[in-house]
């Protein structure tokens, strides 16, 4: 399994980390280590003094593909969730003004943790995939697919163009606006269409 992450989706967002609105999709990978085990809480990690959230939806794989065209696409994904994309921003930050991968900003362990997986079938307005986060109890993060770049169509043909799809990988479609600075002590919870599917402690 693997995870494939889909950065600056979001206008509103590419612009509060200063970056440009890319005119193509902009993805990058995490292994299976990056999956926080259910009901464990995220440790801040040492190398790292700024650990962002970034809430999102996320897909799941249902079946093999490879230069899957956008008009087929929904036929390869069938559930879907919300999870969290932390980032290490601080160091994120040093790569890209290096030009160096982000794969230590980004793929670190329990750095993806994912909720609860529910049929796409059952998203009561799929217009919209209306979800968000609270942080310790206040509303920090909301997102429509309304608001992407890329729909999870293009994304999905996108991404098979260069690498195959299988069963089970996960899609993280990117982030909207509001992403910023986790502490020990804070909890997310994460909600799609107004239910609760993930839950993270930070220690
Ligand atoms: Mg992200």
């Amino acid at each position: 399994m693997k995870i494939i992450c889909i950065g600056r989706n979001y206008v509103a967002h590419a612009q509060e980390l200063k970056n440009e609105v890319p005119t193509e999709p902009v993805f990058f990978l995490k292994p299976d280590t990056a999956i926080l085990p259910p009901g464990r809480a995220f440790y801040l990690p040492d190398f790292s003094n700024d650990i962002h959230h970034e809430a999102e939806l996320v897909l799941k794989i249902c079946k093999e593909g490879k230069n899957i065209a956008e008009e087929f696409a929904h036929r390869y994904y069938d559930q879907i969730s919300v999870g969290l994309d932390f980032t290490a921003r601080d160091i994120q930050q040093r790569q890209k003004e290096k030009g160096l991968p982000w794969e230590p900003a980004k793929a670190f362990d329990h750095s993806s943790p994912v909720g609860k997986f529910i049929p796409i079938s059952s998203v009561k307005d799929p217009t919209t995939f209306a979800f968000h986060m609270t942080k310790n109890g206040a509303s920090i993060q909301s997102g429509t697919i309304q608001e992407m770049i890329f729909s999870f169509d293009k994304i999905i043909s996108y991404v098979s163009k260069y690498i195959t799809l299988r069963k089970g990988d996960l899609i993280f479609t990117g982030t909207p606006k509001g992403v910023g600075p986790v502490k020990a002590g804070d909890e997310l919870v994460l909600f799609l269409e107004g239910e609760q599917l993930l839950s993270v402690k930070i220690a």
